[in-house]
């Protein structure tokens, strides 16, 4: 390809709404452009990077024994209400209407479509397992668009989903997906990590994010040297260090004790010479069915995330001052479980296990002190909703925990028979019986694997593209193109690669050599040669790598050779 044919428009200007990175130089480097918010165009190399990214994928996806077909972007209502979707998922479903007032929806992810799709044609245990994937543009109305194409409306996804006649098969095809992911990742030559993720509140199943590592990642990871990682939203923590003992005589009932105007735990701590895990913090949170209020020891902080699951609802917030005032009596920040009666309460085991401790006595600028968890209160369920942070310990080997920062990049998930049970995707097993199929699904995020490879592969001149992704492996460069010799010569250099089916890129401008090496670092090719009339001179032109910027001078007559000898190194350094 020769620049003057292509479309490639190289900005100078950071856009004024990128906060990342990746968002930053793509949208430089013309790789994409911003038509709305969270909406782009993929231009002529953007869209070659992901031709390239969805081709691995591809290949993993049939080698792991999944069968591309295409759903279609709009999908009918009806197959939403079938699975209760339809009213389950907020704003982010784009719903539309057709000229008969029909509703439709653009698919934010396909296991309705899907699942239609199987339970038409599947009859027999002898028909399973199904496997099948599409890479298709998806929507979702985030609330937050933002980081280009990491957090698009609309943005490319892999997703594929299994139909299994047990669980023991439904393993199986997990475990190929969670090969397939890894190789995927790998042959980017992308740094990532497998984490264990939040299956939501549809329990026992299984789930794991993959997390490419960059400090913009939108997700906390916490991991071990032993192995363990997990989604910040889901770690667990192992035994936590016990909290200090009474500093003094405890009073042998709740005994109020003014605090005025202390409300934070911290505050309130100080205040009564105590340390904040001699606390028990109560938070008081609305969800879509009622008002509960939560309990966690005064040094930790809650998960939401595990806190809907232990709930099973689906909206969670902190309630509002006023309604704080009407559920316990008191004002925020004086809370505390002990009399309340209208509320459930949910208890951190971390709260269970204080033998003496101070909390809020729902009454204005007053604590109690002298609580004893299960004889002045009884919480109606104790379960875990405490936020793990970097210091805990592992909870498989103790050892202190680290935390890094990832971009979600695919996810892969055992639904069980979630969809397949409400929308009737059935077979009959060996003894005759009829039963729901068991599935899993796999989500793996095209535009935002581009964008977190970005994230990982720069510097302060532009993009350093691992060589699977870039929308070209090698660009050729003319200077002098006012020299007929120079400009023979790189045509005819030109030619010989593009006969040895080089993957390559032919500067051909008639600009200044700084605006043209200015452009080829933004892009970040992975190979550049130059052809130039020093060089050439003495007949040689020059060859670098974007990552290090080393030169060599090539013979003209061995610079094929030279180039594809760099390529089949730089190949072999990453799974083919
Ligand atoms: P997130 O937690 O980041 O919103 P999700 O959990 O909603 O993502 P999934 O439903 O698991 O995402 O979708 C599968 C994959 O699709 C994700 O792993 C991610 O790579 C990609 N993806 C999801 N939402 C977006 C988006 N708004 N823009 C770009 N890619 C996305
Ligand atoms: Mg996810």
């Amino acid at each position: 390809m020769r620049w003057t044919r292509t479309f490639i428009h190289t900005l100078r200007q950071d856009p004024a709404d990128a906060e990342v990175v990746s968002h930053r130089l793509m949208v430089r480097a013309g790789l994409i452009s911003k038509v709305a918010a969270g909406i782009y165009n993929y231009l002529p190399l953007g869209l070659r990077t992901l031709a390239k990214l969805e081709r691995i994928i591809r290949e993993e996806m049939e080698h792991a024994g999944s069968s591309e077909l295409l759903m279609p972007a709009v999908t009918p209502a009806e197959l939403w209400h079938e699975s209760g979707r339809w009213s389950q998922y907020g704003p982010e479903l784009l719903r539309l209407k057709d000229r008969h007032q029909r509703d439709f929806c653009f698919g934010p992810t396909h296991e309705e479509v899907v699942t239609d799709i199987v339970r038409r044609e599947v009859r027999s245990y002898r028909q399973l397992p199904v496997n099948l994937y599409q890479i298709q543009t998806k929507f979702r109305d985030e609330v937050r668009p933002r980081f280009g194409l990491m957090r698009g409306r609309e943005f490319v996804m892999k997703d594929a989903y299994s139909f299994h006649a047990d669980p023991a098969d439904l393993e199986v095809a997990y475990r190929a997906m969670e090969t397939a992911y890894c190789r995927i990742f790998e042959r980017c030559g992308l740094s990532y990590v497998k984490v264990e993720a939040d299956t939501g509140n549809i329990g026992g199943s299984e789930s794991h994010e993959f997390m490419v590592l960059a400090d913009t990642g939108e997700d906390a990871i916490l991991s071990c040297s032993c192995g363990y990682g997990a989604n910040a939203e889901k770690a667990e923590t192992g035994a936590l260090p016990e909290a200090p003992a009474w500093p003094r005589q405890a009073p042998e009932s709740p005994e109020a004790v003014a605090t005025p105007e202390q409300t934070s735990v911290e505050d309130v701590a100080a205040f009564l010479e105590l340390e904040p895990a001699h606390f028990i913090k109560t938070m008081i949170f609305e969800t879509d069915q009622e008002f509960v209020a939560v309990l966690i020891r005064g040094d930790r902080e809650i998960n939401e995330v595990k806190l809907k699951n232990a709930l099973g609802c689906t909206h969670l917030q902190l309630a509002s001052a006023e309604k704080i005032e009407t559920v316990t009596g008191g004002p925020q920040g004086f809370s505390g479980p002990v009399g309340l009666h209208d509320v459930r309460v949910v208890a951190d085991p971390t709260v269970m296990s204080l033998a003496v401790t101070a909390t809020g006595a729902n009454a204005a600028d007053a604590h109690l002190v002298g609580v004893r968890p299960g004889r002045d209160f009884d919480p109606a369920v104790v379960a875990d909703v405490n936020l793990a942070v970097a210091g805990d310990p592992c909870p498989r080997c103790g050892q202190p925990m680290i935390e890094k920062r990832g971009i979600e990049v695919g996810h892969i998930f055992k639904l069980g028979t979630k969809y397949s049970e409400p929308m009737r995707c059935t077979f009959l097993d060996s003894e005759g019986n009829e039963q729901p199929c068991i599935m899993g699904c796999y989500g793996l995020g095209v535009g935002r694997t581009a964008a977190a490879a970005v994230e990982q592969n720069h510097d302060d001149r532009g993009i350093i593209w691992p060589l699977p992704l870039a929308p070209f492996e090698v660009v050729l460069v003319l200077l002098n193109s006012d020299q007929d010799d120079v400009v023979a010569a790189a045509e005819q250099i030109y030619g010989s690669l593009r006969a040895a089916g080089v993957d390559v890129l032919f500067d051909d401008r008639l600009e200044r050599p700084g605006v043209k090496f200015n452009d080829l670092d933004l892009i970040g090719f992975p190979v550049r040669l130059v052809v130039g009339k020093k060089g050439l001179a003495s007949g040689n032109v020059e060859l670098s790598l974007r990552r290090d910027g080393e030169r060599q001078m090539i013979p003209l007559d061995g610079v094929v050779q030279a180039v594809t000898g760099l390529l089949a190194e730089e190949r072999a350094k990453l799974p083919s």
